[in-house]
């Protein structure tokens, strides 16, 4: 893998403390959390406490990685699982987690959501110190620090160890004696507490409670260590000093399942009202309003009872396509944009229709699903998104393309609807977006729309060459040899 091609780890995470059956928890809620990463899953867990771990990792799905004798080798009380979201060229078995190493700290594993902005300038640090990296992943970088003997004892190191990183993590991370959660002072990945009997759960989404039947106590707040061992739970605050919180809004537009419960709401709740605004601003005369399944379902429903215009499931969706090999072809082509949804002709027949789905990105999805349309009949195809047009890339963990691979900077609204071939379009504003999620604009990361990040970020992120690193990285291991001599003189 070449270096400018790093994965982007947007994930989920489940731990289970203090159960008989952790890992088996763990297991179902990965399933539940399965819609954050399809590329591998993994669990780790410890019979008890100063017992050795147990890993099983694999690529693929969750049901794939586990079967039955996989989950009756990892007995404990204590478990973390992740289940891993990569796209193309990145994908290999090394960088699947939980990580696990076994240091002078004893052994810890480690999983990680969300995408650290100073990766690259902490690992040319520490390889310069004579850290010798086995993956490519974020997470390791946080393994390295915590492992460094500087700062006393583990819950000291791992405080140093977050002083030390920028970014976007929810983490879960399981020493020998605990279960450790984290959130990082923005909070902009989720990360919520949930207890079943005496048993503490942690999960980054909350629909993974009710498949176990736990009940959801609380979010982990931004820029706080939960921490869980024998004597319970205990809570830190990091040093987040004039750090506002700013939850990823993407996670209530697309990436959060609509069951799961953000910020005090129901995603798909929220969702819906995005559809209502939408219908508010941008108001259209026509027959049907057609959801793109499964990511506009519940904006369409919203735009269809806001605007009194009825809803038609056109599209049918096929829920079991895995992963074509095939050589790309203009036939594997039109197959795969074919395969996924198909139409009921006669509900989209002679009528003006509108399409409504959570984003554009790119445009490939949305021109393919116009032209479906025109195919089967359409009179006229509407186009309504239920968010701004993306402009920016996302530096904390969600895989947007480049500025340049984005459509709405490379057309101007106009351009976009001929490019699509409808008849119009319509995006939700900036201000209706924010207004439907119930919560102020300022409790949100919204980068991708306005341009306005966070947690500042190197320019060169994107375009980082091999070379330049390696003269650096030399030029830095030399300073500290040369230093090393001048303290043993
Ligand atoms: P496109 O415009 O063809 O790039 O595809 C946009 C569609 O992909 C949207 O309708 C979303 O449902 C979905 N989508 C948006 N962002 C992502 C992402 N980061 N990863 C996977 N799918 C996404």
């Amino acid at each position: 893998m070449i270096e400018n091609e790093k994965p982007r780890d947007h994930c989920g995470i489940f731990g289970v403390y203090g159960h008989p059956d952790a890992a088996t928890l763990t297991y179902f809620g990965l399933y539940a959390l399965q819609h954050r990463g399809q590329e591998s899953a993994g669990i780790v867990s410890s019979e008890a406490d100063g017992q050795v771990f147990r890993v099983h990792r694999g690529m693929g799905l969750v049901s794939r990685v586990f079967n039955d004798s996989a989950l009756r080798g990892m007995k404990g009380t204590r478990a973390i699982g992740h289940v891993r979201y990569s796209t193309t060229g990145s994908s290999s078995i090394v960088n699947a987690q939980p990580m696990v190493v076994d240091c002078a700290r004893g052994e810890i594993a480690i999983a990680h959501n969300g995408n650290l902005v100073n990766a690259n300038i902490l690992r040319d640090e520490l390889e310069a110190y004579g850290s010798i990296f086995q993956t490519t992943v974020d997470s390791e970088i946080i393994l390295h620090l915590m492992a460094q003997p500087k700062y006393g004892d583990r819950e000291n190191n791992l405080l140093y160890a977050l002083g030390r990183i920028r970014g976007a993590y929810s983490l879960l991370i399981m020493g020998e004696n605990e279960l450790i959660g984290v959130r990082d002072p923005n909070g902009f990945r989720p990360l919520s507490i949930g207890r079943l009997g005496n048993a503490y759960i942690l999960s980054s989404e909350t629909c993974a409670f009710d498949l176990i039947q736990a009940e959801f106590v609380r979010d982990v707040e931004p820029g706080e260590v939960v921490i869980l061992d024998k004597d319970g739970l205990r809570s830190v605050k990091m040093d987040s000093f004039g750090v506002r919180p700013s939850l990823c809004i993407f996670e209530y537009i697309y990436f959060a399942r609509p069951d799961s419960l953000l910020k005090g709401r129901t995603v798909a709740q929220v969702r819906e009202e995005l559809g209502r605004q939408l219908a508010r601003e941008t108001p259209v005369k026509a027959d049907a309003i057609i959801p793109v399944p499964d990511s506009g379902n519940y904006c369409a429903l919203g735009f269809s009872r806001e605007s009194n215009i009825p809803m038609e499931l056109a599209f049918v969706r096929n829920h079991y396509i895995g992963r074509t090999f095939l050589q790309p072809s203009q036939l594997i082509r039109d197959f795969n944009v074919r395969v996924k949804l198909n139409l009921v002709r006669d509900f989209v027949k002679g009528k003006r229709v509108v399409i409504v789905d959570d984003s554009i990105v790119r445009g490939t999805t949305a021109r393919a699903r116009v032209k479906n349309l025109r195919e089967a009949g359409a009179k006229e195809v509407h186009v309504r998104v239920s968010c701004p047009p993306h402009r920016h890339p996302c530096h904390y963990g969600i895989d947007f393309p480049t500025h340049k691979e984005l459509i709405a900077n490379e057309y101007t609204q106009a351009g976009i609807k001929e490019y699509l071939g409808a008849d119009s379009i319509g995006y939700l504003s900036q201000e209706g977006m924010f207004k439907a999620t119930g919560h102020p604009k300022d409790e949100f990361c919204a980068a991708c729309f306005t341009g306005e990040y966070p947690v500042p970020f190197p320019k060169d992120l994107d375009k980082f060459i091999m070379e330049k690193r390696r003269s650096q990285r030399q030029t830095l291991a030399a300073s500290v040899v040369e230093d090393t001599q001048q303290r043993l003189l």
